[in-house]
């Protein structure tokens, strides 16, 4: 599976937003934006005023980042969420949002969404009972997430559990109780997303 392998805080710098990508040090005063907030390379500090292109781009580039996705799956994402029925911005983010990866993360099992697609690559989580280790797997209403019984004891899962087992999920997703499973009480709406991008935007490039 191809990913982007670079230095992660470098995308923030690009973005010119925190886009926390690194769980716990995203939130310290580590976080690398918090000391270098523009742009990185050599012209990063200059002023520059942005095409309708290059606004568009940065945007398209900044979601992907988010999320963790490649051009291609994105552009995928794209077309389907086009085929559905509502809003093509909306429906766009809805698919990233459920994605096995991003369900994870919200949920509080990882503390990153990178951290959530190694924790489901290596098979710590079931979908309704079944063992599901692929990250771009899309769920659906309804459907339970939970942390495979036999991963229970690994000393990572605790670990990550102890750190983010508390953190609020969102609205359109319920945790069980003990943090062990969680449930897609309802797909989530634009009001219920807080991923800051324009997704009009993104719709426009793709348009063009
Ligand atoms: Fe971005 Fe997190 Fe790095 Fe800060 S620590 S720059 S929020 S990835």
């Amino acid at each position: 599976m191809a990913r982007y392998t670079g230095p992660v805080c470098r995308l923030c710098r690009r973005e010119g937003e925190k886009l926390f990508l690194k769980g716990e040090r995203c939130y310290s005063d580590k976080c690398s934006f918090s000391h270098r907030s523009y742009a990185p390379g050599q012209h990063g500090q200059g002023r520059k005023k942005n095409s309708e292109y290059a606004t568009q781009f940065r945007m398209k580039q900044k979601a992907k980042r988010y999320y963790g996705v490649l051009e291609n799956q994105f552009h995928k994402y794209f077309v389907e969420a086009e085929r559905r029925q509502g809003i093509t911005g909306e429906n766009l983010l809805q698919i990233l949002e459920t994605r096995l990866d991003n369900i994870v993360y919200r949920l509080g099992f990882a503390s990153s969404r990178k951290e959530a697609r190694q924790l489901v690559l290596h098979n710590h989580f079931t979908v309704n009972g079944k063992k599901v280790n692929i990250p771009s797997y899309l769920v659906k209403a309804g459907d339970v997430i939970a942390i495979k019984s036999g991963s229970l004891d690994s000393e990572k899962i605790k670990a990550v559990l102890e750190t983010n087992g508390s953190r609020p999920v969102p609205a359109w997703l319920e945790r069980d109780a003990n943090a062990k499973s969680g449930k897609v009480v309802n797909l989530p709406n634009r009001e219920d997303i807080d991923t800051p991008v324009e997704e009009s935007l993104i719709v426009e490039l793709y348009s063009k």
